[in-house]
């Protein structure tokens, strides 16, 4: 009955609130990235035997598998308190000296997107994790001086999904390093079970993996899925999600056999027909298709180089022979006259 309750939020809040619901809380919940949860696993135990503070933690990789939900797995694990922020929204070193002199001792201060973090307030970074002190800077000319402010150690953990942006100061100070990778269809079929259970939405084990193995390997993305398929399986059939609702809902939101979406499509479709195939810049590709080039770089191209739609020469980007083929055209056959 509750799904009748008509709810006053904002599609934003409401896809917040669907993410935290779903969120694993514990190592023994998150599915998949093995090798890196292997690690982790031993890094926080060693650190609660030694009784420290687990060392400042570098997660990277693209958007939506799993760097703010480990991040909270990460301060639950080691029974501690977590303090989310982003890189943009620290605009000016007080707000970094605001954030950290509120952590207690073992806290995890989170920043996502911390390649965006502005490099004065980086710099003030450092020290804080080094030495967990920060250098305040008071005046300025014949009257400055520095104040320093002791900090509660703590645990830094950094997302993002540009690891190259980082500066190397920045990068050495992180003792952990982890890489998170694209799931494949089995790992994103029980995120995906697993989901519709705490939805208490029934799935047959076809409709799982269809959604799966269409979710550009994305435990967001597959999240989302599940989300709107159910509305397809509450409306057009009997409330559970089979391989045929599961297909339906896809055609409706058109994802495409290879999982590849509306936008995926778009990038492939400009770069085949108005560049020839390739090799062409990312800006361009980004004018032609109206979009930001940062976004097409971050989010689409990673998954398409990886499935083979896509690749990156040192001249620019190229739609592969798959891409041609996923569209509908022929491959031209290069000659070399
Ligand atoms: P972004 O880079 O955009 O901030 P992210 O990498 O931080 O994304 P999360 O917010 O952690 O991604 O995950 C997105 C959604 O996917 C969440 O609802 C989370 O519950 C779910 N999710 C991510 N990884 C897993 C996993 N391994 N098992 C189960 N659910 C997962």
């Amino acid at each position: 009955m509750e799904e009748n309750i008509v709810r006053q939020k904002t599609v934003k809040d409401a896809d917040r609130e669907f993410e935290r619901a779903l969120r694993p809380l514990s190592f023994d919940d998150f599915t998949g990235q093995e090798k890196v949860l292997e690690n982790l696993k031993i890094f926080v135990q060693a650190a609660k035997q030694r009784g420290e503070t687990l060392d400042h933690v570098l997660l990277h990789g693209p958007p939506g598998l799993g760097k703010t939900t480990l991040s909270h797995i990460l301060a639950n694990e080691m029974g501690a308190g977590l303090k989310a922020t982003t890189g943009p929204v620290l605009e000016k070193p007080s707000d970094l000296t605001g954030v950290l002199t509120t952590l207690q001792t073992g806290d995890v201060l989170f920043i996502d997107e911390i390649h965006r973090l502005n490099p004065v307030v980086e710099e003030y970074l450092y020290s804080a994790m080094e030495d967990y002190r920060i250098d305040i800077l008071l005046d300025s000319g014949p009257n400055s001086r520095t104040v320093q402010i002791g900090l509660n150690p703590f645990t830094l953990i950094g997302a993002t999904t540009r690891a190259g942006l980082l500066t190397s100061p920045l990068r050495a100070r992180f003792g952990i390093n982890c890489r998170l990778e694209y799931y494949d269809a089995d790992l994103l079929s029980s995120i995906i079970t697993r989901s519709s259970t705490m939805l208490g939405t029934p799935i047959e084990p076809e409709g799982a993996m269809e959604l799966a193995r269409r979710s550009r390997g994305t435990p967001r993305i597959a999240n989302n899925l599940l989300r709107r398929t159910r509305d397809f399986a509450q409306v057009l059939g009997n409330g559970t999600i089979t391989r045929d609702i599961a297909s339906l809902s896809l055609r409706a939101l058109e994802v495409d056999e290879g999982g590849l979406d509306e936008m995926d499509n778009r990038i492939l479709l400009a770069i085949i027909e108005k560049f020839k195939g390739g090799p062409v810049g990312l800006s361009t590709i980004a004018t032609a298709i109206g979009d930001e080039a940062e976004t097409i770089e971050e989010v689409y191209e990673p998954f398409l180089i990886q499935e083979g739609y896509l690749m990156r020469t040192p001249r620019g980007r190229e739609a592969t022979e798959k891409a041609y083929r996923h569209l509908g055209f022929d491959f031209p056959t290069k000659t070399n006259s």
